[in-house]
C-alpha cells in the first residue's frame, strides 16, 4: 500500500455501510419501528446491535452511561450490558473520570452541592469495584459472616476494574476479548490467600493446560514477526521469524533475517555482534558494580555507550518492553532488558536470575482475561447475579446487571458511581462510621458504613479523604500509574496471519507496538475461532509515552495523550496498521474489520519502582506505597497500587491485608461493635 493510500482513508468512511452490513435487519428495523425502547429490547437479545445504535446517537466518544440514560436505562435495567458494547471507547470510558479531574483539580465542591442521605447503611463500604474492591468484600464476607451488609462503589459502567469483558458476535457466535488485566500469571507464586480466593471460586489453574491450546499456532507454522514501517523505516516490511527478544520459546534471530532489516548496514553488523558474539562491554567492574552499574544505566545507554551500536538498534528495541513497562528502552534498566531476552550481555560475567515466573508457561487465561475472576467473585458475592457455578461456565454466562444492586442482597454492587468522599463522622481516632459520598446521574448521595475499603486508585485517596495526615497524602500521591490501550479489533476471518506465516506482530515504529492473535484458549461451551476461516479478535498494545524522559513525566505525558485522543483517531491507526501489515496476505481493512472497541487506561498499571529512577537499597518498609497504604481511622486502603505491583495477585494481597487491618480495628474498637450493623459484631475474631 502506498503512503498516499494509507494516509488518505484506510476504510473510515466505510463504516455505515460496514455496519448495514452486520446488523442491518435488526438495526435498522428495531429502530424504526420499535423507537428507541423497542430498540433497546431487541438490544437485550441482539447485543451486537448496540453498536450501531450507539454510535448513530453519540459517536464513538460517547459515554455509554450517557447513551443508556438518554433512553432511560440504567444499571437496574435489563437492557443494561456494557460488555456488548463495540465501536467506541471503553476502560477509562467517558462519564468516569471527569468528578475525578474536578476533585483534583478543586473544582468538584464548588458548584456541587448538598448530598442527599440514602439513609443506607453498610457493615463495609468498598470504593472501587476491581479485583481487589470486590476481593474486600469477600475476604470481609469471610470473616464477618454471610450476613454482612456490603456495598461496592465504582465509577465505570462496569465491575472489574482492569479486568474487563469486550464481547463481540460472528454470525451469532459469541467471541470474547480482554479489554484489560490478561492472565493470571505465575499462579505458582501467588500467596495463600490469593491462589486460596481462585480455588475458593473455583478456579484450578491446571485445567489450563487443557484448555490452552499450545501447538495451534507453531501446528500452522506461524511465528513471531517484526514489521517495519514506511514512516519510521523507509520501507513496509514483515519479517516472519526475527523474534527480538530470545526467551526460551523463540528461535534465535537468523543473521539473514537481520541483513533484511530496513536499517543501516553498520547496525545490522551492530546486531548480529549483539547477538552472536560474547563480549563483556563492562570490562573490570566487580559482579556487585556490574549489577548497579546495568540497573542504573537505561538499555538504549548501555547499547549506544557501552556496546557502541549504530542508532538504528536502538529503533529496533525501542517499544520492545512497553507491553511490560509501558515505557521503552530509553526508561528502563539494561539489567531488566538482560531478563527479557535482550541481547548484548553474553559475555557479561553475571549470575543468572533466578526467575519463578520461567517454571511455569504462559497459559493461564479465559477468553476474556481476569474478567472471569472479577465475574466469579461478583457471582459469589451476590448469588443470582450470574448463573452457574464453574470456572467453565463462567466464560459464556451472562451478568444480570440489574440484580447487582438490589435492596433485598447483603452485598450490593453500585457502578457509575464515582466516589466523592469519604469522612468519618466525627475524630478519625474515635468515629464508629464513615460517611460515603457519590455522584450518581449528577447527584450525589451519602451512604454510611461501619468501615471503609479504598480499594480505588491510590493517588485518589487523599482527594476522598482531605482530612488525612499530609504524610500519608504525599506517600499516596507518590506513585504514577501507567498508562496503555488494549485495543481488541475483531475480524472477518485470520487467513491473512496464515499466509503470512505469522501469529504475533512487533511494530517498533508503528501507532500500536504489537499486534497479535489471540490466545487459543476453549473452555465450557466457549470455543476459540482456530481455524483461520473464522473471524477472530485481534489484540493490539499501545503505550503512549514520551521517550527521554523519566518515566512518571512519560506517564504523565502518555496519559495527557489518551484522555485527549478521539475513538477516530485509533480507528484510523488501526485500520491504516492492520492494512500495512496484513495486506500482503490479502487483508483487507475495509472489508475484513467487523468491529472495534479501545480500551483506554490512561491510569493503567500501579507504579512499578523502576528502578533506573528509583533510589537504591531502600527498605521495603520505606516504599511510599508501604507508608502511604497505613489504615486512617476506619478507613483501611488496598488496590494492587499498594503492593507497587501491577498484578492480580497483588490485588488480592491487598485486599486480604485492609480486610485484616479492618478486623484487627474493629477487635479493638471499645465496643467493639459498628452501630451500623451487629452481623460483623457477633463474627470479627477479637484480638
Ligand atoms: C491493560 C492492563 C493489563 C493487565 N494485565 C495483567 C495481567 O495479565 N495479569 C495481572 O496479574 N495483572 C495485569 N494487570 C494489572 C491489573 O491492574 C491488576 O491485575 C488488577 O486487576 C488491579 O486490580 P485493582 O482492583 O487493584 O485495581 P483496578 O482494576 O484499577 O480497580 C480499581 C477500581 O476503582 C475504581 N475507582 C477509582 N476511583 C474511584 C472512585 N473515586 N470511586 C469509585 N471507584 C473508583 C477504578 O476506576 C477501578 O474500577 C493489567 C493491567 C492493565 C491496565
Amino acid at each position: 500500500m502506498s503512503r498516499k493510500t494509507r494516509d488518505r482513508d484506510p476504510g473510515m468512511g466505510c463504516k455505515i455501510t460496514r455496519r448495514d452490513f452486520l446488523n442491518g435487519v435488526a438495526v435498522g428495523a428495531g429502530m424504526g419501528l420499535l423507537g428507541a425502547r423497542g430498540a433497546l429490547a431487541d438490544l437485550a437479545t441482539h447485543p451486537e446491535a448496540m453498536t450501531s445504535a450507539l454510535q448513530s446517537e453519540k459517536g464513538a466518544d460517547a459515554s455509554a452511561q450517557e447513551y443508556f440514560l438518554s433512553k432511560g436505562v440504567n444499571q437496574k435495567d435489563a437492557n443494561y450490558y456494557p460488555p456488548g458494547l463495540t465501536d467506541m471507547m471503553r476502560g477509562s470510558h467517558p462519564g468516569s473520570f471527569e468528578a475525578a479531574h474536578l476533585l483534583r483539580d478543586h473544582r468538584f465542591w464548588k458548584s456541587a452541592g448538598a448530598p442527599q442521605d440514602t439513609h443506607e447503611t453498610y457493615d463495609l463500604v468498598v470504593v472501587g469495584g476491581g479485583i481487589s474492591g470486590l476481593a474486600a468484600g469477600y475476604f470481609f464476607r469471610q470473616f464477618a459472616g454471610q450476613d454482612a451488609r456490603i456495598l461496592i462503589l465504582d465509577n465505570h459502567d462496569d465491575f472489574g476494574g482492569h479486568a474487563k469483558r469486550n464481547e463481540f458476535h460472528a454470525n451469532g457466535r459469541l467471541l470474547l476479548g480482554y479489554g484489560g488485566t490478561q492472565s493470571i500469571e505465575a499462579p505458582g507464586t501467588y500467596s495463600p490467600q490469593a491462589i486460596g480466593l481462585l480455588r475458593d471460586l473455583g478456579i484450578d489453574v491446571s485445567r489450563f493446560y487443557r484448555y490452552f491450546d499450545r501447538n495451534l499456532y507453531s501446528s500452522l507454522g506461524l511465528k513471531p514477526s517484526v514489521f517495519f514501517d514506511k514512516e519510521s523505516f523507509g520501507t513496509d516490511r514483515l519479517l516472519v521469524g526475527a523474534a527480538v527478544q530470545f526467551s526460551d520459546d523463540t528461535e534465535p534471530l537468523p543473521g539473514s533475517r537481520i541483513h533484511e532489516m530496513p536499517i543501516a548496514p553498520a547496525a545490522q553488523q551492530d546486531l548480529l555482534r549483539l547477538i552472536r558474539e560474547s563480549i563483556n562491554y563492562l570490562p573490570g567492574l566487580t559482579p556487585e558494580q556490574l549489577r548497579t552499574r546495568l540497573i542504573k544505566t537505561s538499555y538504549k545507554g548501555f547499547l549506544l555507550q557501552d556496546a557502541k551500536v549504530h542508532p538504528d538498534v536502538v529503533k529496533v528495541y525501542q517499544k520492545a518492553p512497553h507491553d511490560l513497562y509501558c515505557v521503552g528502552i530509553d526508561a528502563v534498566s539494561a539489567l531488566s532488558c538482560r531478563y527479557m531476552g535482550f541481547p548484548g550481555f553474553k559475555g557479561i560475567p553475571m549470575e543468572e536470575r533466578r526467575r519463578e515466573e520461567k517454571e511455569e508457561p504462559y497459559i493461564f487465561h479465559f477468553p476474556d482475561g481476569n474478567a472471569s475472576i472479577a465475574r466469579m467473585l461478583v457471582r459469589s458475592l451476590i448469588p443470582g447475579s450470574i448463573p452457574g457455578r464453574t470456572m467453565e461456565d463462567i466464560v459464556t454466562a451472562r451478568v444480570s446487571y440489574p440484580r447487582l444492586d438490589r435492596s433485598d442482597s447483603r452485598v450490593r454492587l453500585r457502578l457509575n458511581s464515582p466516589v466523592v468522599r469519604a469522612r468519618h463522622r466525627g475524630d478519625p481516632q474515635t468515629a464508629k462510621t464513615v460517611d460515603v459520598t457519590y455522584l450518581q446521574n449528577g447527584k450525589l448521595y451519602t451512604v454510611q458504613g461501619g468501615y471503609c475499603v479504598m480499594a480505588c486508585y491510590n493517588c485518589m485517596a487523599p482527594y476522598l479523604c482531605p482530612e488525612m495526615p499530609t504524610w500519608q497524602k504525599e506517600a499516596l500521591a507518590y506513585a504514577v500509574k501507567e498508562p496503555l490501550v488494549y485495543t481488541n479489533v475483531q475480524i472477518r476471518n485470520w487467513t491473512a496471519f496464515q499466509k503470512l506465516g505469522t501469529d504475533n506482530v512487533y511494530c517498533p515504529g508503528s501507532y500500536f507496538s504489537n499486534v497479535d492473535l489471540d490466545f487459543p484458549v476453549s473452555l465450557g461451551s466457549y470455543r476459540f475461532p482456530s481455524s483461520p476461516s473464522e473471524s477472530c479478535v485481534l489484540h493490539l498494545l499501545r503505550t503512549p509515552c514520551m521517550p527521554g524522559l523519566p518515566c512518571k513525566e512519560q506517564y504523565r505525558a502518555g496519559r495527557m495523550e489518551l484522555y485527549t485522543t478521539p475513538f477516530s483517531t485509533f480507528e484510523h491507526n488501526i485500520r491504516a496498521q492492520l492494512g500495512a501489515i496484513l495486506g500482503p496476505g490479502g487483508f483487507d481493512p475495509v472489508r475484513d474489520i467487523v468491529a472495534i472497541t479501545v480500551n483506554r487506561w490512561p491510569h493503567g498499571y500501579a507504579y512499578e519502582y523502576n528502578p533506573l529512577f528509583e533510589p537504591l537499597g531502600r527498605p521495603a518498609s520505606e516504599r511510599p506505597c508501604v507508608i502511604g497504604r497505613k489504615p486512617f481511622g476506619r478507613i483501611t486502603i488496598a488496590n494492587s497500587d499498594s503492593a507497587g505491583r501491577a498484578y492480580t495477585n497483588a490485588a488480592i494481597d491487598q485486599a486480604y491485608r485492609a480486610i485484616q487491618e479492618t478486623m484487627a480495628m474493629h477487635a479493638k474498637s471499645e465496643s467493639g461493635n459498628s452501630p451500623v450493623s451487629s452481623a460483623i459484631a457477633s463474627s470479627l475474631p477479637r484480638v
